[in-house]
C-alpha cells in the first residue's frame, strides 16, 4: 500500500516521485506500507495550504472548534483498538502501552475540545479611573509541528489539539518510523470535520521536510519534540519563530535507605524497561543509598531476567523490539562504553539471537555519576545504578547531567521527599512512583538540555497561541499612564 501526503484537503504525491518504507521492528521484513519521501517543494504547498485556510479558521468562534474536537475524540474512541495495533506493529510497543498512547490522543483531545470554552485571557484594574484592562488570546499563525516516533499517537496529538483549538493552521511532520499512526490520526481529524488547508500532513525524513519547515518564512511557530542534538538545530535555524521544545532525559529514580523496596522494584522495572527504555520519561539511573543497594539489586535482576522478551502485539510480551537497527547498535556501543569505563555489568548486555530488533534488559551497577553510561541518553533498555551516601549526594547526581525531565523518589521520609521536591531540576517529579505516569491535564516539559516550554494542561495553551493586552479607555480624554500630567 502506498501512502500520500495530505494537502489542502487532498491526498498528493511527493513532488519527489520517490517513496520510503515503513517496516515491523519485530519482523523486519514485513514492509507495512510506502510512503511519501517529501521535500522543500511539498512543504511549500503545505504551508501555502496552511496559510489560504488560516483567516477562516482563525476566525471561527473557538467553541466550533472545539466541537470538531469532540467529534474526533469519539472517533479515536471508536477507534482506539484498530489505532493501537497499528502503532505496535509500526514501532514496537507492547499492546497495552499502545493503548495507552491512544488513550492519551483521546484525552488531550477531549480536554482541549472543552478550551474551546475558555481560552482565558484576564482583566485586572487599572492604575486610572475609566479605563479597562484585559488580556485575550490570539493564534499564531501557521504552526510546524515536528514530531518523534515513541509516542505516535500521543505526542502528535499533544500538539495538533492545542494548536487547534487555538485558531492556528498547521503543516505536520510526524517521524519515519511512525508515518501511519500520523496518517491514522490526520483521517480521523478530516472525518471529525477539520476544514481543508487547516492541518496538512507532510512525510519525509528530518532533511528533506523538517529543515525546510524550521527555515520557512510563512511558518511562525515550531513546535518540536525529539533529541537535544535536533533540538539544537531548531533553536539555531528558527529565527524569531514562537519555538517550543521537548527533548531528551537522563531521568533518575532515587531509592533512599527507608524506602518500600518492593513499591521501589516495581517503578524501576516499569521506568527502565517499559517502552523498552524509549520512553523520554524513561528511568535510566537508579540513584540508591549504599546500605540498601546490595539487597535491592537482588531483587532487581531477579525480576528483570523474568522480563519476556518478544512482539509487542503477543500478550505474553513485558520488553517489545527496539525501534530500528541503529537503535540495537547504539545500545549494544553504550553496553561496550560501559564495560571499558569499569562499570559492572549485572545482568544483559546482548544483542538476543531472534529476528527483530530486539536487546537484553540491562543493568549496570557501581557506576559512578560521571561515566557516558550516567551522563548521555541510551534511549534502550539500559540502567545504570550509581551508589550513594545520603540524601544530599543523590540530589547532587541527580543534577549533574545535562538533562532536565523527569525525576523520582523513593522515600518515607517528608524531609527527604520535600528536599528532592525543591532542589531536583527537572520539569517533573514524582514521589514514591516511577518517572513515567503524566496526566494530560498537567503541563510536561524540563529544564536545561531537555528544552523549554511546557505541553499538556492549560500551560499547553501558551505554546500554541499569543497573548494581547488589551486597554480600553472609556473616560473621553486622554490620560496618560505612571502619573504624567
Ligand atoms: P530525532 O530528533 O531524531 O527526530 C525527531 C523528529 O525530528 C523526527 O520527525 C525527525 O525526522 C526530525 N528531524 C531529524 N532531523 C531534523 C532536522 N535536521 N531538521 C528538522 N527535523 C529533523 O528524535 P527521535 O529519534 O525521533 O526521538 C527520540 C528522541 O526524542 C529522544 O531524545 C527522546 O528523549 C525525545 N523525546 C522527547 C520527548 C519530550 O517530551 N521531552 C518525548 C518523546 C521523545
Amino acid at each position: 500500500m502506498i501512502y500520500k501526503n495530505y494537502i489542502n484537503g487532498k491526498w498528493i504525491s511527493s513532488s519527489s516521485g520517490k517513496t520510503f518504507k515503513n517496516i515491523n521492528p519485530a519482523n523486519p521484513t514485513q514492509i507495512l506500507g510506502k510512503f511519501q519521501d517529501s521535500n522543500k517543494n511539498d512543504v511549500d504547498k503545505a504551508v501555502q495550504a496552511a496559510e489560504s485556510a488560516y483567516e477562516s479558521w482563525s476566525s471561527l468562534p473557538a467553541a466550533k472548534r472545539g466541537d470538531i474536537l469532540y467529534r474526533a475524540a469519539h472517533l479515536l474512541k471508536e477507534n482506539k483498538e484498530r489505532l493501537a495495533r497499528i502503532m505496535t506493529l509500526e514501532m514496537g510497543k507492547v499492546l497495552k502501552e499502545s493503548r495507552g498512547d491512544v488513550q492519551e490522543a483521546i484525552d488531550i483531545t477531549e480536554y482541549m475540545a472543552g478550551e474551546g470554552r475558555r481560552l482565558l485571557g484576564h482583566t485586572t484594574p487599572s492604575e486610572l479611573t475609566d479605563k479597562f484592562c484585559l488580556t485575550i488570546r490570539m493564534p499564531v499563525g501557521v504552526f510546524g509541528l515536528i514530531t518523534p516516533w515513541n509516542f505516535p499517537a500521543a505526542i502528535p496529538a499533544w500538539k495538533i489539539m492545542p494548536a487547534l483549538i487555538c485558531g492556528n493552521t498547521i503543516v505536520f511532520k510526524p517521524a519515519s518510523d511512525t508515518p501511519q499512526s500520523a496518517i491514522e490520526l490526520v483521517k480521523i481529524l478530516i472525518r471529525a470535520g477539520v476544514p481543508k488547508g487547516v492541518l496538512n500532513l507532510v512525510t519525509g525524513s528530518g532533511q528533506g521536510v523538517g529543515r525546510p519547515m524550521i527555515k520557512h518564512d510563512q511558518i511562525q511557530g515550531i513546535s518540536f519534540t525529539g533529541s537535544k542534538q535536533v533540538g539544537e538545530f531548531v533553536m539555531q535555524n528558527a529565527g524569531l519563530k514562537k519555538v517550543g521544545l521537548e527533548l531528551g532525559g537522563k531521568n533518575a529514580i532515587i531509592i533512599m535507605d527507608d524506602a518500600d523496596l518492593k513499591l521501589a522494584l516495581d517503578g524501576v522495572i516499569w521506568g527502565a524497561f517499559g517502552t523498552t527504555g524509549q520512553r523520554c520519561t524513561a528511568a535510566s539511573r537508579i540513584i540508591i543509598h549504599k546500605k540498601i543497594k546490595p539487597k535491592f539489586e537482588k531483587m532487581l535482576v531477579k525480576a528483570t531476567k523474568k522480563l519476556k522478551l518478544g512482539p509487542g502485539i503477543k500478550s505474553s510480551t513485558d520488553v517489545g523490539p527496539l525501534i530500528n537497527e541503529k537503535a540495537v547498535e547504539k545500545v549494544h556501543h553504550y553496553t561496550h562504553i560501559g564495560i571499558n569505563e569499569g562499570a559492572k555489568l549485572l545482568t544483559g548486555g546482548k544483542i538476543p539471537k531472534k529476528k527483530g530488533f530486539y536487546y537484553e534488559p540491562t543493568i549496570f551497577t557501581d557506576v559512578s555519576w560521571n561515566m557516558k553510561i550516567a551522563q548521555e541518553e541510551i534511549f534502550g533498555p539500559s540502567l545504570s545504578i550509581i551508589p550513594v551516601k545520603d540524601i544530599d549526594e543523590a540530589i547532587h547526581v541527580c543534577n549533574s547531567t545535562p538533562y532536565g525531565l523527569s525525576s523520582a523518589i523513593y522515600t518515607k521520609s517528608l524531609r527527604n521527599a520535600f528536599l528532592a521536591i525543591e532542589k531536583i531540576q527537572a520539569g517533573l517529579t514524582y514521589v514514591n512512583s516511577s518517572t513515567i505516569g503524566s496526566e494530560i491535564h498537567l503541563p510536561f516539559g524540563g529544564v536545561k538540555g531537555t528544552g523549554h516550554g511546557r505541553e499538556a494542561g492549560i500551560e499547553g495553551i501558551d505554546e500554541f497561541s499569543e497573548i494581547k493586552t488589551v486597554y480600553f479607555d472609556f473616560s473621553g480624554k486622554l490620560q496618560k499612564a505612571q502619573g504624567i500630567k
